[in-house]
């Protein structure tokens, strides 16, 4: 997606080496018009997959998934990261390991909410390692729902989140993977 990735040159900052930092559209500041194409690309992409419900995580996650779920006319469901010993009762949960945090935390999804009769795109922020990815996934196999599909708005592609996705025989699509970042070569993109 050209829009999208002219505005990672223009206004992305690589932080040691492998973090790549956007607040000022996606992950503090939000750019609503280009977060409403970023929806529609993702419509265009999974053009054709049955979707009941669009899935992601908090927090980075959720305006995401609105502006793409607006594009279906269904709803958003979002994974609560939950502290431990604070899980009630009725919830899928699973445990994922932040990339940026370097730490386990929980995540939770209402047993109201998603169930064996959905059909479910998921979508974040980014893709590194692919735990956060793991995570939904679990929940969505707890529930007995389809995975349709994964929209993801960056993938780093020099970590193997998404190659090892790919190759379990998801239907992933990320909007821009970057293949290196460097001050030398800046932020190098891979030919989509
Ligand atoms: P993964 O679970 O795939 O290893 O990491 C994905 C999660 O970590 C995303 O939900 C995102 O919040 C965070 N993350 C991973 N890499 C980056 C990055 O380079 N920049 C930012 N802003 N978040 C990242």
């Amino acid at each position: 997606m050209k829009q999208l990735k002219d505005r990672i040159r223009k206004d992305g900052r690589v932080l040691n080496g492998d973090i790549l930092k956007v607040d000022s559209f996606l992950n503090h500041q939000i750019d609503v018009v280009l977060l409403d194409e970023i929806g529609r690309e993702f419509k265009r992409r999974f053009e054709g997959e049955k979707i009941t419900k669009v899935l992601t995580i908090e927090a980075s996650g959720i305006a995401i998934a609105c502006m793409t779920a607006r594009h279906y006319g269904v709803p958003v469901v979002f994974a609560k990261k939950a502290r431990s010993g604070n899980i009630g009762a009725n919830v899928y949960t699973s445990v994922v390991h932040s990339f940026t945090y370097d730490r386990n935390y929980d995540i939770t999804v209402s047993k109201q909410y998603l169930s064996a009769d959905d059909s479910v795109l998921i979508v974040d922020d980014f893709m590194a390692n692919g735990q956060a990815m793991h995570g939904l996934i679990d929940v969505c196999e707890q529930a007995g729902a389809k995975v349709a599909g994964i929209g993801i708005v960056i993938e780093k592609g020099f970590q193997d989140g998404g190659r090892r996705l790919r190759e379990k025989g998801y239907h992933l699509e990320s909007l821009a993977i970057v293949e290196k970042m460097d001050p030398e070569n800046g932020i190098v993109f891979r030919e989509q």
